[in-house]
């Protein structure tokens, strides 16, 4: 896991960088380019239906293509983590969703292999205000699971999902 694996040339201005600091940071002796290697935040709900069941989308792409994770993506920049999940569900899913409260956050990563990237996935509760099921963007298909019906650790897409599905399975029970 390192997010500037294989760096070499600044991609501003072309010179060679500094790589010194790495896997922390790079850095372009001739015109001051910086990069640092954060973890890229990531923005996920709970969905939960009246029957109290919970949304899982199966993704459609790769990392962990077909398996089954809580709907959500990337934050953008600028972009508030709550309006990233309000844009995400309404990508994937077609709904229009309602942050509720914050759920916790888990340490991940993306992908495998040596260019593979640090995640850091912030779960809020979430409610729906409108809209019709339908799966879209990067996801084959949606389905509600029940906190004793959810689906085992191998067929979820990253270990921050089976973590976070603990916690909320724990949090109903
Ligand atoms: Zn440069």
């Amino acid at each position: 896991m390192a997010v500037l694996h294989g760096w070499r040339l600044c991609p501003r201005c072309g010179a060679e960088l500094g790589l010194e600091q790495l896997p922390a940071r790079v850095s372009c002796p001739v015109c001051g380019f910086v990069a640092y290697a954060n973890p890229k935040p990531a923005a996920n709900a709970f969905v939960v239906d009246h029957a109290g069941r919970v949304l899982l989308a199966r993704r459609a792409r790769e990392p962990s293509l077909g398996l089954w994770d809580l709907p959500g993506g990337f934050v953008e920049e600028g972009e508030h983590p709550t309006d990233t999940l309000r844009r995400e569900l309404l990508e994937e899913t077609g709904l229009e969703v309602e942050p509720g409260s914050f759920a916790g956050l888990w340490m991940d990563e993306y992908g495998d292999g040596p260019d593979s990237e640090s995640t850091l996935c912030l779960y809020w509760t979430a409610r729906v205000v409108r809209g019709v099921l339908s799966p879209a963007d990067d996801v084959s298909e949606l389905a509600w699971f029940a906190a004793d019906e959810l689906p085992s650790d191998d067929q979820l897409a990253f270990p921050s999902v089976a973590e976070a599905l603990e916690n909320w399975r724990d949090s109903v029970a």
